[in-house]
């Protein structure tokens, strides 16, 4: 579907609920914030609806716009769900069905809702979202410039993944006309981190598994370490990189123990297809970056399934 169609199911309606994904990520909060301004700016009303903003993206304008579905301020009467790639991934079910938007760039994603833009080309939910603000003439303004460089910025790992192209950098250079300080920001997300993310990430790959071969490793968070070091989920989030950045690494993964589920993160190297995995296990992804959700299992067998998948995929 087209950005014309997206344009008029915008228009139609007046009072959005915006939601991102289940334990969100830069690219989950910043798009629904931005998407949320825009529609303010345009005299619509909206809420995002998510768990509060952690301390990694407290520096994020807007959270006033953030509310749980027990606290909504209105009753919606249409929902756009953003950077989710399949519905069980949305952050919340809502009582009633509603008109509804998806905006995504997840290849793996087979569409859920009345209007959809999906584009995997696209390394952001951010990024479409600038294409659909520069298609309908809505203005950026610096709050909504630093949602939006988040969103990028993070899914294209501070645009060093290949997911990063002409028109993203172009994208950026209109943030950075809005005064946005990026050097700021880009310090905030990559170059900042709590004591309890920085000792959790050292246990991580002191104990890390690596294969005979060098090629696979994996890590595990029990909650057991995430307790010992006082440390929330958004303290993961980047440690699997350094699993795949091993040299001679082709796939690797990150095994996080929730309540009643293990959650699984996977990166791959070039020529290696990470959603692949993730789709065996029931999940989704990108091919370089993909993730699945794993209940009724523990810790130690959720290790030894991934572990065996892994080797099949890498040969
Ligand atoms: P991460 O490892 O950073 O949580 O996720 C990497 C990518 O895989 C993201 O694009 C994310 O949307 C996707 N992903 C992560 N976990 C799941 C999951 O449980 N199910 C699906 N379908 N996709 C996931
Ligand atoms: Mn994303």
């Amino acid at each position: 579907m087209g950005m014309n169609e997206v344009c008029s199911w915008l228009k139609e309606h007046d009072r959005f609920a915006v939601m991102g994904h289940v334990s969100p990520d830069g690219d989950s909060y910043g798009s629904t914030l931005a998407m949320c301004m825009a529609l303010r700016n345009a005299g619509k009303q909206a809420f995002v609806l998510a768990d509060p903003v952690p301390h990694l993206y407290a520096f994020l304008p807007g959270q006033d716009m953030i509310c749980r579905l027990e606290n909504c301020p209105f009753e919606p009467e249409a929902v756009i769900h953003l950077d989710i790639a399949s519905p069980d991934r949305a952050a919340y079910a809502l009582a009633k069905p509603l008109p509804s938007l998806l905006i995504d760039h997840h290849q793996t994603n087979a569409g859920f809702d009345d209007v959809m833009l999906i584009d995997a080309s696209a390394s952001s939910a951010g990024e479409i979202l600038m294409r659909l603000f520069e298609h309908a003439g809505a203005a950026i303004d610096r709050d909504m410039a630093a949602c939006l460089f988040t969103s990028i910025s993070t899914d294209t790992g501070s645009f060093q993944f290949s997911n990063t192209t002409a028109e993203t950098m172009r994208y950026i250079g209109v943030l950075i006309d809005t005064g946005l300080d990026i050097s700021r920001l880009s310090t905030l997300i990559f170059r900042r981190r709590t004591l309890a993310r920085t000792r959790l990430t050292g246990e991580v790959l002191t104990d890390m598994f690596v294969s005979e071969d060098g090629k696979i490793t994996v890590g595990s968070i029990s909650l057991s370490m995430m307790e010992k070091y006082g440390a929330v989920h958004a303290d993961t989030e980047t440690i699997v990189n350094y699993l795949v950045e091993v040299e001679g690494v082709c796939m690797a993964a990150l095994l996080e123990e929730g309540e009643d589920s293990v959650k699984v993160s996977l990166r791959s190297n070039e020529g290696y297809n990470a959603a692949e995995v993730a789709v065996s296990f029931g999940g989704g992804g990108h091919m370089l970056a993909a993730g699945a959700t794993l209940h009724d299992t523990t810790l130690a067998s959720a290790e030894e399934m991934v572990k065996k998948a892994l080797r099949k995929a890498v040969g």
